[in-house]
């Protein structure tokens, strides 16, 4: 029921070249699983068309036909304006973040501060969504956890007076960047928007973010609407575009709202935001994954030296449990496996089960860092020290039992002793051998 499976079906429709008949009924099929997925009638209607026109001018086939569909929805997507995030000439560049009540601002500031922050940025954010207390505490939290700086006022009231002060402390203290996570409501009111327009009135913004969740599908392009009109927003951060929204709205934001799109939020974690770029979007909606985007992740997040060192560690078997840690944390920072997945080709159609693995929290990845946890420096560095007294014990302070001990234990060896025979005999290569 994604777009993507329907694209396949559709295009399975096409039989034979230069058939007509079959291209209608693929032309059919798409139009009725773009309007499933919450793409606008009026976007499908042009989109279908447009489709339809560009395949019979190439000549009908299930070649052309894809061909005309990518190039019709990257024009869709693809709307004036920036793509990103774009730096003012005159730090502290200020973004206001808006959007309805669990819409994900708070989860998307986090998540644009940690995208800057790798990006080597110094990153102020401000907590002025003062309808709830809960509000502030968890911007504290994110913030701590991307590690960069927050302004708060535990005793203020008043957003404007939060946001005026947080901008004099970001130009004070030379900061490259300040995020303001604002208020929500459950639905569009006059307070809100008033609100809204006296903050972005009283600071230096230089651009005004909506975030849309893309699971409300219409709704989102509605509210993105009304924000537009009254208080004007420079781009769109799609939130919760993860592997099983139904898609289609980013297509409609794009048409009907006529805002760039500059985001994506493709999972809870704070690694799990992406540019947003047409081509790559489309790519990954007609299941041909993303490899760049994938490439550019890695390169953000892995440590090359660490790699080569750890590489060469593996080859004379010395893999130890703090590189098994590292490398842990490492992978946490590629943020969840379904946003990964995603960008591989043809990995989302059949990794059903592994998308919904959450890494860090699964019961075996817990039970392992509480056996490290308990183990001494040189016993962490050197696991073949591990003996009957130190398996005691570590199992008193892991909570765990002997038996779940071993069990990890030879696991780890057989794993680093596995890894060791594929690196010798030449990475892939050796993999593939030893599968044939
Ligand atoms: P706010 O009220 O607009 O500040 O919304 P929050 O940032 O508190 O987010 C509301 C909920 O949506 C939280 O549970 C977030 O974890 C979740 N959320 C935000 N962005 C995403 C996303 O891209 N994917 C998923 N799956 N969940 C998200
Ligand atoms: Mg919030």
């Amino acid at each position: 029921d994604s777009i993507t499976g329907s694209i396949r079906s559709a295009v399975n429709k096409i039989r034979h070249k230069d058939d007509a008949a079959s291209l209608k009924k693929a032309v059919t099929e798409l139009r009725k699983s773009l309007l499933k997925s919450d793409v606008h009638h009026k976007t499908t209607k042009e989109l279908i068309t447009a489709v339809e026109l560009e395949t019979k001018k190439n000549g009908i086939g299930q070649d052309s036909f894809l061909n005309a569909l990518k190039d019709e929805l990257t024009k869709l997507l693809t709307t004036d304006g920036n793509q990103g995030f774009v730096f003012s000439n005159t730090p502290p560049t200020t973004i206001l973040m808006t959007g309805l009540q669990g819409s994900g601002k708070t989860t998307t500031t986090g998540k644009l501060a940690n995208y800057l922050k790798q990006r080597k940025k110094k990153v102020l954010v401000a907590a002025a969504d003062l309808q709830r207390l809960a509000a502030v505490e968890q911007l504290k939290q994110i913030a701590e956890q991307v590690e960069v700086d927050i302004y708060f006022d535990d005793n203020e009231k008043d957003p404007v007076k939060i946001a005026i002060a947080a901008q004099e402390k970001a130009k004070a203290e030379h900061y490259d960047v300040l995020l303001v996570d604002t208020a929500g409501r459950l639905a569009i009111d006059e307070e809100l928007m008033l609100q809204l327009k006296e903050v972005r009135d009283s600071i230096k913004v230089d651009e005004i973010f909506y975030v849309a969740d893309s699971l409300t599908g219409h709704d989102a392009t509605k509210t993105a609407t009304t924000f537009k009109e009254k208080i004007g927003i420079d781009g769109v951060i799609l939130s919760k575009y993860d592997g099983d929204t139904k898609g289609g709205v980013a297509l409609s934001i794009a048409h009907q709202v006529g805002i760039p799109l500059r985001f994506v939020g493709i999972g809870e974690k704070m690694p799990d935001l992406e540019v947003f770029i047409p081509d790559r979007i489309v790519s990954r909606l007609m299941g041909a994954g993303d490899i760049e985007g994938l490439a550019e992740k890695t390169s953000a997040v892995i440590d090359e030296k660490k790699a080569k060192e750890v590489t060469k560690k593996i080859k004379k078997g010395e893999f130890n449990f703090n590189d098994f840690l590292d490398q842990l944390s490492m992978m946490s920072k590629l943020g969840s496996m379904k946003s990964i997945i995603g960008m591989i080709p043809g990995l989302s159609q059949m990794a059903g089960p592994l998308k919904d693995m959450d890494f860090e929290n699964s019961d075996e990845i817990k039970r392992i860092k509480a056996l490290i946890a308990s183990m001494t420096p040189k016993e962490r560095e050197q696991p073949s020290l591990m003996n009957a007294s130190r398996k005691k014990r570590i199992a008193k302070g892991s909570g765990l039992t002997e038996m779940q001990i071993n069990k990890i234990l030879k696991q780890f060896k057989n794993a680093s002793k596995m890894a060791k025979k594929l690196s010798s005999k030449g990475g892939m290569k050796g993999l593939q051998n030893m599968m044939s």
